[in-house]
C-alpha cells in the first residue's frame, strides 16, 4: 500500500496484501489513514495488492475504489479467499456453545462469526465470545464463518467505482486519472494520475505483465510521466527469456498422458490456472494432447474460470483481450472441478492450489503420490526454495546413487562422472572413484521430503516450466521506462531481499538520467517539480506511513 499525496489531494495506491505471519512486516492502518484517504485505486485483482482493503474499511476509509471492469469482477472471490484466509489481526468472533459442544465430540472444527446480520449467525440464541486472530482460530479448534466471510468482502467491495482502461476519471477535484492495460492478469492496469492544473504527473504500474499469456492483449503505456513506482519481483539476474516454450509444454502433457502418467500441476487459482486450461485445450485442437478431461481441485479457480467464461469477454473488456480470447474459448467443456483426490487416477491431469505445493489440494497430492513413481508434478511457476515445491524443483533427484560394492558397503551420494573402468561419487563431502570391477551395483537414489514431520521418498518425476510467468523481464520494464517522456524519479517496490537494490543498479546504468529509489517500507518522499526527490530524513517507521510487503503474486 502506498499513501500518496499529490497537489494536497491524499490517496492511496494498492491496499496491500493481509497473508498471515507475513502482515507482522506491514505497517498498522490506523484509522487516520484509512479515513484521511479521498479515494483508493487497485491496478489488479491479486490478493497480494488487494487484501487488506477489508481492515482498511473496517478501520474507517470511505472513499470509492477506483480499479477496471475485469478487476472489479475478479475483486470478489479474491476477496472473499482473503476474508477466509487473510490475517485481520485480534477479532472478536461469538459462537453457539452448542455447536462448539458438537463438534468437538465429533472432533471437528466449529463455526465463529463476526456479524451480527450473519444468515447463519444471527440465529443464535445465546452467543459466546471469542476473541483471537485467524491463526489461534484453527488451534482453538474454530473456523471462520463462509457467510461472514462474503459479508466482508461485499463490505470491502462498496466503493468499487469500474472505469474501462483509456477513459480519464477524476478521482478528486483536482485530479485526473487513466488505466493503461499491462498483460498481467485480465484487467490490470498500469495507471496516470496527473493534476492538469499543475502538469504534475505519477505513473503507478502494479505488476508488470510478461506478455506470456496467450489471451491478453499487449501492453498500451501513457506518453510520459514524471515519476513512476514501478514492481521489482524479479531481479536483473532473471533477464533470460524462457528456456521453453507453450508449445514443448503441450506436446510434454501430451506424451505423459499417452504413456499413462498421472499428472498433478500445482498453480495459482487466479489466472494460472486458466492459462492452463486454455494450453490444454489448444493441445486437444493440436492433437497432441489425447481426448480427456482436466480436472480443477480448488473452489476459487472454479469460480475465477467461471467468470473467465462468461463474464470477462464482454466488448467493455476488449482492451485487455487478444482477438482469440474474445473469439470464446470454451473452458467448460475442457474441466471438471474435483474435491476427491483418488479421481486423478493414470493417464489424467489436475490442476491443483496452491502453486508452490504449500497448500491445499496441492499439499495433499505431494503427500499421497510423491512417492509413486508413475506419478509427475509439472510446476508452472517460480518456487520459492522455502516451499515444498521449492524442495521438490531443487532436489537433485537424476544424480542421486545408491551404490552396493563387492565387499558389502552401501554408498549413497550423487554420482558426479563416469568412465569405461571407474565411477566418481561424492559421498558425505568426499569424492571417491570407485573400481567398476569391485561394484555389485548401482540404483537411483531417492531423496526424502519432510511434511508435518513425516519422511516421503520422492520417486515421482518433477518438471518445471517457466513459460508460465506473469511478470516482466527488467528488459522489458526497462524498455518501457524509456519510452516515458519527461520521466525525473523512479520507485522500485514489490520486491524481496536485495532484490530492489540490484535493479536500481541496474536501471540507473541503464537510464542514467533517470533516478531510481528503493523506498525503505513507512519512509516519506518528497517529489518536487525539480528533477530530484528528496528523502526526509530517517524513515519514519510510525504506523500511519506503511508500504506493506507481503507474499507477491507471481
Ligand atoms: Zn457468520
Ligand atoms: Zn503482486
Ligand atoms: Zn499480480
Amino acid at each position: 500500500m502506498h499513501e500518496v499525496t499529490l497537489d494536497g489531494e491524499r490517496f492511496l495506491l494498492e491496499a496491500g496484501a493481509s497473508f498471515g505471519s507475513d502482515s507482522e512486516l506491514a505497517a498498522e492502518i490506523t484509522p487516520e489513514l484509512a479515513a484521511g484517504a479521498q479515494f483508493l485505486i487497485l491496478s489488479h485483482a491479486h490478493a497480494d495488492h488487494c487484501g487488506r482493503l477489508i481492515e482498511l474499511v473496517r478501520k474507517g476509509f470511505r472513499g470509492p475504489v477506483y480499479c477496471t471492469p475485469p478487476t472489479a469482477r475478479l475483486l470478489y472471490p479474491s476477496m472473499e479467499q482473503s476474508a477466509k484466509h487473510g490475517d485481520q489481526g485480534q477479532e472478536t468472533f461469538y459462537f453457539s456453545a452448542n455447536s462448539k459442544k458438537t463438534a468437538q465430540r465429533k472432533g471437528t472444527n466449529y463455526c465463529v462469526h463476526l456479524y451480527p446480520d450473519c444468515n447463519r449467525g444471527s440465529r443464535i440464541k445465546a452467543p459466546q465470545k471469542l476473541t483471537a486472530n485467524r491463526a489461534e482460530l484453527d488451534r482453538l479448534g474454530a473456523y471462520y464463518c463462509g457467510h461472514c466471510a462474503a459479508l466482508d468482502a461485499e463490505r470491502a467491495l462498496q466503493g468499487l467505482t469500474p472505469v474501462p482502461a483509456g477513459e480519464e476519471f477524476s478521482p478528486s477535484e483536482k485530479l485526473r486519472a487513466v488505466f493503461y492495460p499491462t498483460p498481467h492478469l485480465p484487467g490490470a492496469g498500469m495507471v496516470l494520475i496527473k493534476n492538469p492544473a499543475t502538469g504534475h504527473s505519477l505513473l503507478f504500474g502494479g505488476d508488470s505483465g510478461s506478455g506470456l499469456s496467450p489471451f491478453l492483449a499487449p501492453e498500451s503505456l501513457p506518453p510520459g510521466a514524471d515519476w513512476a513506482i514501478i514492481e521489482g519481483t524479479y531481479g536483473p539476474e532473471r533477464n533470460q527469456v524462457p528456456t521453453d516454450s507453450r508449445s514443448d509444454f503441450r506436446r510434454t502433457l501430451g506424451e505423459l498422458l499417452k504413456a499413462g502418467k498421472r499428472v498433478v500441476i500445482p498453480a495459482f487459482t487466479l489466472d494460472r490456472s486458466q492459462q492452463l486450461i486454455y494450453e490444454y485445450m489448444k493441445g486437444k485442437q493440436e492433437g497432441v494432447i489425447p481426448p480427456g478431461e482436466i480436472l480443477l481441485y480448488s473452489s476459487s479457480a472454479e469460480e475465477f474460470t467461471r467468470i473467465y467464461e462468461e463474464e470477462l469477454p464482454g466488448t467493455g473488456n476488449a482492451a485487455f483481450f487478444s482477438p482469440e480470447f474474445l473469439t470464446g474459448i470454451p473452458f467448460s467443456s475442457h474441466y471438471r472441478s474435483s474435491r476427491e483426490i483418488a479421481e486423478t487416477g493414470y493417464g489424467k491431469v489436475a490442476i491443483a492450489t496452491s502453486g508452490m505445493g504449500d497448500a491445499g489440494f496441492s499439499r495433499e497430492f505431494i503427500k499421497r503420490y510423491i512417492g509413486d513413481p508413475e506419478t509427475v508434478f509439472v510446476f508452472v511457476g517460480y518456487q520459492d526454495p522455502e516451499t515444498l515445491g521449492g524442495s521438490l524443483v531443487l532436489a537433485p533427484e537424476e544424480n542421486l546413487v545408491v551404490v552396493t560394492l563387492k565387499s558389502g558397503e552401501v554408498i549413497r551420494g550423487r554420482k558426479l562422472a563416469e568412465n569405461t573402468g571407474s565411477l566418481l561419487v561424492e559421498s558425505d563431502g568426499k569424492k571417491r572413484a570407485l573400481p567398476k570391477a569391485a561394484l555389485a551395483g548401482v540404483e537411483p537414489g531417492i531423496p526424502n521430503l519432510t511434511i508435518d514431520g513425516r519422511s516421503y521418498p520422492v520417486k515421482a518425476r518433477i518438471l518445471q516450466f517457466n513459460c508460465f510467468s506473469g511478470h516482466a523481464r527488467p528488459e522489458e520494464i526497462l524498455e518501457n521506462l524509456k519510452k516515458l517522456a519527461g520521466l525525473k524519479t523512479v520507485l522500485i517496490v514489490h520486491s524481496e531481499g536485495s532484490t530492489a537494490e540490484r535493479l536500481r543498479d541496474y536501471y540507473s546504468r541503464e537510464i542514467p538520467g533517470v533516478e531510481f529509489i528503493v523506498p525503505v517500507l513507512g519512509e516519506e518522499l518528497v517529489f518536487n517539480p525539480a528533477p530530484e526527490a528528496k528523502r526526509t530524513g530517517p524513515p519514519d517507521l510510525s504506523p500511519d506511513r506503511g508500504l506493506p510487503v507481503g507474499p507477491l503474486g507471481r
